[in-house]
């Protein structure tokens, strides 16, 4: 099996990244930094986004599964004492896949030519680069409101404990395949008016968010923001890919919350 390790970079995570990879050599396993089948993410959940955005061309083919040097992660849920445990499994035994739903944003700009399609495994934020942004937000093909507030942020199931849930946004189980729209600091009075509240999509809506003037504003994709210039639309639904976690042992969702949220 073809594999490769992505440390976040720093001293310990890079200790744990030379030790993996020196052990599944001994087991005869082959680095493939261009093609591997399965992707060891050294770090937090941070180093498991860019992992995947380093790897998204190709997630039918690549598995991921992610130690974690900091507290707990929700996609590193490996810790570096169980070091040699984990290298016996990939060595060993074929593993079982756990695929979670990953969004799918496609940018389309004002002339009409251009446009730019992106996944994401945590969401997509929307925010002014000065002021307030005004969107009109369309929920399969009718308009639903104008949004008028500081952004947007429309989130994974997996995603869901990240940016969304500092918004008040509800935590959703991975294996429901459905994105949720989360305002922030949204304006309301007798021109503006808004739900309110987070909404959660199935995997058949698609949401297209439409700025309402030529305004500039950041759109970040996981960790990666870009200031946007001539945005027309902003479609944002539930992707055909999935993302691939090889698990060796189960380790329950709802348990990964109550233990990063609650207590251990
Ligand atoms: P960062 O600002 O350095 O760290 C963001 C924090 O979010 C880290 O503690 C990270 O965990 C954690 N995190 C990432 N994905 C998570 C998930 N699915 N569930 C629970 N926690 C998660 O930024 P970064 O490391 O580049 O990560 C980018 C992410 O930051 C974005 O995708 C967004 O979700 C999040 N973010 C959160 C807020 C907020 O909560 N107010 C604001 C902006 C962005 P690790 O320490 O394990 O890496």
């Amino acid at each position: 099996m073809k594999f490769t390790v992505h440390s976040r970079g720093d001293h310990d995570s890079n200790v744990i990244s030379n030790n993996i990879t020196a052990y599944l050599q001994e087991y005869k396993l082959e680095i493939d930094v261009v093609e591997p089948e399965i992707v060891i993410s050294v770090g937090g959940d941070g180093t498991m986004l860019k992992a995947f955005h380093k790897y998204s061309h190709r997630l039918a083919e690549t598995a991921f599964v992610g130690i974690h040097t900091g507290h707990l992660g929700f996609y590193a849920d490996w810790q570096p004492d169980e070091l040699e445990k984990l290298v016996i499994h990939i060595a060993k035994t074929p593993f079982k896949v756990v695929e979670y739903p990953v969004l799918e944003v496609i940018i389309r700009y004002h002339d009409d030519v251009t446009s730019e399609r992106y996944l994401a495994l945590n969401e997509c934020s929307l925010r002014s680069s000065e002021g307030s942004i005004v969107m009109d937000i369309e929920i399969k093909g009718e308009h639903f409101e104008t949004f008028r507030g500081d952004g947007l942020c429309i989130s994974t199931p997996s995603g869901s404990t990240a940016y969304n849930k500092a918004l008040g946004g509800a935590i959703i189980h991975p294996s429901l395949p459905a994105i949720q729209v989360a305002e922030m600091a949204s304006i309301n009075n007798r021109v503006y008016r808004t739900i309110g509240s987070p909404l959660v999509l199935p995997q058949h809506h698609t949401c297209l968010l439409k700025p309402s003037s030529k305004m500039d504003f950041q759109i970040s994709i996981d960790h990666l923001t870009k200031l946007q210039r001539g945005v027309k639309s902003i479609q944002c639904r539930v992707a055909e890919e999935k993302i691939r976690f090889a698990r060796f042992r189960p380790f329950p969702f709802w348990k990964r919350v109550k233990e990063s949220f609650i207590a251990d």
